[in-house]
């Protein structure tokens, strides 16, 4: 038996066809690539959660309800009164649960539902989209990395998408867009489409849609620990009116959140106020970073609200290239989008971490 044929007969072609989402391997590396959080627990509390963790029954299945962890998340925050939360694996598999749920079936008779949002940004909507089922539709945003609200409101009109993701702040370009423009997007939606604000990096921003739950039933507001300084444990969670999030939650496998991350996230938000702290430091070093940036010759820094800084530089390949000589890792995002041309993304870290990473953008671009 043949296994090209086995696959070619069994497995879809656009998922043959499609590549393998690629991460490179960060060992020996100042990471700076995937807006990790650079710190780690007082060592207190790092030895308490040890304990905490040592005492799980990993032989049991996770208590489904999910309620203790759900009611930190509620009282803690800013979700409405009345309004409860969704978890998942991270936020990709509560992004793979929307897109799931809005997906047409053939035998729905009314096509592909469709996905919008702008781009570029998180390149997990558009793989959801796929895996999904979903037509997947990009609005560019404009050259200074705003939302073109005219083209989104003449793509909705045009798609009529079932969801729409917007990222804010938005990622990879940092920026929160204006949030009445979001408001107009929600408004044009209606209640033939869903909009899901992806606040991934709301500890940096400092903005929410969370508070507008209740005025506007077809918004969906998403976070995620994994910023904040918990990417590992992999806990994202949603919020949207209860009959709306009933259906999602239909979608979600009973035990999607294991034992272990658990355990972890009911403890890291009972000491929330030290994540918070960390995030403060990361605010400020965001602010000394972009200045120092600023003040480098031919970089050009676009104004974030995120815990990472856009750059635009005049080779980005020879910049990221240089840096990984030095063992620096960070995103280039210059071939993403025709927006971002000569773009780089960096993390911001500790003092230290940064002063490395600019040590070697200084000697890359003086080359
Ligand atoms: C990093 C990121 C996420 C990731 O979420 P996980 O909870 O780690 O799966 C979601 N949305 C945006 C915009 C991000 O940048």
């Amino acid at each position: 038996m043949s296994l090209d044929s086995l696959i070619a007969n069994t497995i879809r072609s656009d998922v043959r066809s499609d590549h393998i989402y690629h991460v490179p391997d960060a060992s020996g590396f100042v990471k700076l690539d995937a807006m990790e959080n650079p710190y780690v627990l007082p060592s207190e509390l790092h030895h308490a959660l040890a304990n905490r963790i040592a005492s799980v029954a990993l032989n049991r299945y996770p208590v489904a309800s999910y309620d203790t962890i759900k009611q930190r998340i509620r009282a803690r925050l800013g979700v409405p009164p009345g309004y409860d939360v969704m978890l998942g694996n991270g936020s990709d598999e509560l992004i793979a649960i929307m897109a799931q749920a809005c997906a047409l079936q053939p035998a729905e008779g009314r096509g592909r539902a469709v996905m919008l949002a702008p781009a570029p940004s998180f390149v997990m909507f558009q793989r959801s989209a796929m895996v999904a089922g979903m037509d997947f539709v990009g609005v560019p945003l404009q050259a200074d990395l705003t939302l073109d609200l005219p083209a989104m409101l003449a793509a909705i009109a045009t798609h009529k998408p079932a969801l729409v993701f917007l990222a804010y702040p938005n990622n990879p370009t940092g920026n929160l867009f204006a949030a009445g423009d979001i408001e107009q997007v929600i408004a044009a939606l209606g209640d033939q489409g869903l909009c899901v604000v992806d606040e991934a990096y709301e500890p940096f921003a400092q903005q929410s849609f969370m508070g507008r739950l209740p005025a506007c039933p077809n918004l969906i507001v998403m976070r995620t620990l994994s910023k904040l300084g918990l990417a590992g444990i992999r806990l994202g969670y949603m919020s949207c009116a209860p009959a709306l999030l009933e259906q999602f939650d239909k979608i979600r496998p009973p035990y999607n959140v294991n034992v272990l991350t658990q355990a972890a996230a009911e403890f890291c938000l009972d000491h929330l106020e030290v994540l918070n702290e960390q995030a403060a430091l990361l605010r400020h070093q965001r602010g000394a970073l972009s200045d120092a940036l600023a003040k480098l010759p031919g970089v050009n820094v676009f104004p974030s609200a995120a815990n990472f800084i856009l750059i635009r530089v005049p080779n980005a390949d020879a910049v990221h290239a240089a840096l990984l000589e030095r063992k620096v890792l960070i995103k280039n995002v210059g071939r993403m989008h025709h927006v971002l041309a000569n773009c780089l993304r960096i993390t911001v870290s500790t003092p230290e971490e940064n002063a490395i990473m600019l040590d070697g953008l200084k000697a890359a671009l003086a080359a």
